[in-house]
């Protein structure tokens, strides 16, 4: 019988983890040629989820947690319970039941008819403002424009991944993640889904502005060196023409004499050619930063307890985790 994992980050959930439950429950006992795991991480909630899953593992052996040390956000959750699914397939589903668990059978369906990663597409982003939408819209077009791999617009992390998917995603260990990215990256057979995407049932969104600028520079800065390429680009257009100007300059005074105007042009090309190379520096910055996160080579997490029926896999992953290293 082919095991299948469901995988869900929670970070403050204590309002929608049971009723995520009772609506999982509901979908995988009406699948019975499948056996199920179902693996919260729980990404150092400050509420009670850590207690709710512990306590619902208590009346249901198929439940599982891996418990992080503290907070490191949906990306490295996500990694952490790759690394923990000893499954032939997972399902990362979100704990606010945006995503409806009642897609399941349909990309186990499209699973045994041979494809990798099945995700799901929203059909729309009801419910979301003008803004959001137009931001999210251009951003996409534009790093599409960026990166020659394919992405996958409208879509979240709400998807099943075939073994194969799951050790690739593994090998990937980079420190600042940006997962949908990946998704693409490591390629195999894609099969898409489209589905409404219902507002959160309860608690908040752990998104704001900010987080979401720093994800969209994360998107770019990892799959794309074109800012740095464009920068250069930049960099030379407009040193020639300061050159060009330079000359002009020059033969000007030499043939006209020097009447000390000129301080409005001057003002306004020291302005520009700032302007400019802040910027560019700003681009090397984002990358320098990278390089060094990445050259620290720390763990992606640490794990405070872990619950499942895999005894010794925490043995089994520091030996993995050791062989890596050397
Ligand atoms: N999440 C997490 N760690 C975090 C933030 C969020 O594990 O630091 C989880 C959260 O519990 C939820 C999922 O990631 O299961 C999506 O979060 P959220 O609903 O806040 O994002 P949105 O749907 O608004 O994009
Ligand atoms: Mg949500």
């Amino acid at each position: 019988m082919k095991h299948i994992s469901i995988l869900i980050p929670a970070y403050n959930e204590e309002d929608v983890i049971e009723k995520l439950y009772e609506r999982l429950r509901m979908v995988i006992d009406q699948l019975p040629f499948y056996t199920f795991e179902i693996l919260f991480v729980n990404d150092g909630s400050k509420d009670n989820t850590f207690h709710i899953i512990t306590a619902l593992r208590e009346i249901d052996r198929r439940i599982s947690y891996v418990n992080l040390s503290r907070n490191f956000g949906k990306e490295i959750a996500m990694i952490a319970g790759l690394d923990y699914v000893n499954s032939d397939a997972v399902i990362i589903i979100d704990a606010d039941l945006q995503d409806p668990p009642e897609l399941i059978p349909r990309m186990i369906q499209y699973w045994e008819e041979g494809y990798d990663d099945i995700y799901a597409k929203r059909n729309s982003r009801s419910g979301e403002t003008w803004i959001k939408k137009w931001t999210a819209k251009t951003y996409y077009r534009l790093l599409q424009g960026f990166t020659r791999i394919p992405l996958q617009e409208n879509t979240g992390d709400f998807r099943l991944l075939d073994r194969r998917c799951i050790d690739a995603l593994k090998s990937l260990r980079e420190t600042q993640r940006y997962t949908k990215g990946m998704f693409s990256w490591i390629g195999y057979h894609k099969k898409e889904i489209m589905f409404d995407r219902d507002p959160r049932a309860a608690g908040e969104s752990k998104w704001n502005y900010i987080k979401l600028v720093d994800l969209a520079i994360e998107g770019f800065t990892s799959f794309s060196t074109t800012p740095l390429r464009v920068s250069s680009f930049f960099g030379c257009i407009v040193s020639m023409v300061a050159f060009i100007y330079m000359g002009w300059v020059i033969i000007k005074t030499m043939l006209f004499g020097d009447p000390v105007a000129g301080y409005a042009s001057l003002m306004t090309i020291m302005l520009f050619l700032g302007g400019i190379q802040l910027l560019s520096l700003g681009i090397i910055g984002e990358y320098l930063g990278r390089v060094f996160n990445e050259t620290k080579r720390r763990p992606l997490y640490f794990v405070e307890n872990y619950n499942g029926d895999k005894e010794g896999k925490l043995e089994e992953f520091r030996e993995e985790r050791l062989t890596m290293v050397r």
